[in-house]
């Protein structure tokens, strides 16, 4: 069966993330290593790696995955951006090592007009370096789909396959599947027709064997819209079946499926978490 889980605020240290995760009764969570607008991070002391791995082992919330930050662009033509990226995405995955933390999710990255084939081959360069020089862990970066949203590559299954050809280090490589931005991008899931055509697609292309994490998130906007706006599970244009299309097929099983939908209902304070997990777990045949 799927783990269900949700990304968890770390506000008052990352181990807090997991305490969040067990009042909501998850199986898994998602993780910011950091604040995510920020460039640098405070490390993490020994007491808080400590205390994470503890509560861990207590929660049994298992994996725990990590985002990394939204400032990081690997694509960036920018000299100084560049740098800045490839250094904070190094930092990145050696507060995951420090962690346990297995994999780290990214955005590939933002061609910024100058062109998606370079864009791809410098992402691809950029990742490698990283991954070559933190090799004493092994951690691992995962690709996530995207809405396409501005010139964000990996809105194609084909720059996720190309991205990792470029890096060559298939056992430290994976994607990660945002259900809500493969619809934007314009990847139906809405039918069981549908749903298989776009998995065959992804299979045949980057291959199911590296898939490690689905995002669980239904979209506020159209199919190839390319906008990136997440909706509570059965609330937006993709609907709520294709949901169990996802937690249904025997080939997912052993993966986390992570939500990142927003955290109230619009206009009221109501916590959503919950509502989107149980709707989840009851679509489970
Ligand atoms: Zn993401
Ligand atoms: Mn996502
Ligand atoms: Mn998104």
């Amino acid at each position: 069966m799927p783990k269900i889980g949700a990304h968890m605020s770390i506000a008052g240290g990352v181990s807090r993330a997991l305490d969040r995760g067990e009042e909501l009764g998850l199986d898994t969570i998602q993780i910011f290593t950091k604040n995510a607008n920020q460039w640098t991070g405070r490390p993490i002391s020994d007491e808080e790696q400590d205390r994470f791995k503890r509560r861990k082992e207590e929660t049994g919330i298992d994996p725990v995955i990590a985002h990394d930050s939204y400032l990081i662009n690997l694509a960036s033509p920018d000299r100084e951006m560049f740098q800045r990226s490839l250094d904070a995405f190094e930092d990145e995955l050696l507060r995951c090592h420090c962690l346990e933390v297995p994999w780290l999710v990214m955005h590939p990255g933002a061609h910024l007009k100058t062109g998606e084939a370079r864009a791809i081959v410098q992402i691809g360069k950029a990742i490698k370096v990283a991954l070559l020089e933190q090799n004493e862990t092994e951690v691992g970066v995962l690709l996530e789909t995207t809405a396409g949203q501005g010139t964000q590559i990996g809105y194609r299954f084909e720059h996720l396959r190309d991205i990792m050809r470029e890096i060559d280090l298939p056992e430290r490589v994976g994607v990660c599947l945002d259900t809500c931005h493969i619809f934007a991008a314009g990847y139906d899931i809405r039918s069981r027709e549908a749903y298989e055509r776009t998995m065959d697609e992804f299979d045949k292309i980057v291959g199911l064997e590296y898939l490690q994490v689905i995002h669980v998130n239904d979209s506020k906007r159209e199919l190839g819209s390319h906008v990136d706006r997440h909706e509570h599970i059965g609330r937006g244009q993709i609907g709520e079946e294709a949901f169990s299309f996802f937690l249904n097929d025997a080939r997912l099983w052993d993966l986390p499926f992570i939500l990142e939908t927003p955290k109230t209902a619009p206009d009221t304070q109501v916590p959503m978490d919950t509502v989107n997990v149980e709707l989840l777990r009851k679509m489970l045949r």
